[in-house]
């Protein structure tokens, strides 16, 4: 698995001043304000849309090129956009980064690392077709994976795994070939 650090903005993003940490009137915890405007930067989690892809019974990973995780695997998705619902964002993502159009099954789960700020929604998935390619500049490689071949040690976050093992419980769960 991969560190992941949350990154903390340092300027106000209304006047370029120092954001201090401090405490807020009305707030249980320390917010980042602005010393000079008195702005407070709230940091809410960014939500994340992805997919497990299936197609005969395999299971689509790629192999991320950037960091967090670089090396590593995971299913294709990413950040959703505004405007997107999380079902067209997880869409989106696997054609960007695998270049497949798929047809969601349903939701697999709600996943997160709170640590870093990041909610997943993840679908499950199904393609047609198994040619998966190197999308966005984002993955290394791309690989289908039977479920006794998936590469538990290399698995990017805590999240992926999660994910694949709920996805693998939803397969012996009464969703036979
Ligand atoms: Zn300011």
């Amino acid at each position: 698995m991969s560190p992941e650090r949350l990154s903390t903005p340092v300027y106000c993003q209304l006047c370029g001043r120092h954001l201090v940490e401090r405490q807020v009137k009305g707030e249980l915890r320390t917010r980042l304000q602005c010393e000079a405007c008195g702005f407070v930067h709230y940091m809410n989690p960014r939500v994340v849309a992805a997919a497990v892809v299936e197609h005969k019974g395999r299971v689509l990973l790629q192999q991320r090129a950037i960091a967090p995780g670089r090396g590593l695997w995971t299913f294709p998705g990413g950040f959703l956009e505004v405007g997107e619902t999380p079902e067209a964002g997880a869409l989106r993502e696997t054609r960007e980064e695998v270049g497949l159009d798929v047809s969601l099954g349903g939701l697999l789960g709600v996943y997160s690392r709170p640590h870093v700020g990041i909610v997943l929604v993840v679908y499950t998935a199904e393609s047609a077709s198994d040619a998966a390619v190197v999308g966005d500049g984002e993955s290394l490689s791309v690989r289908w994976y039977a479920p006794e071949a998936i590469p538990w040690p290399e698995l990017a976050f805590e999240t992926t795994a999660a994910a694949l093992r709920d996805w693998l419980g939803k397969r012996h769960g009464g969703h036979p070939e």
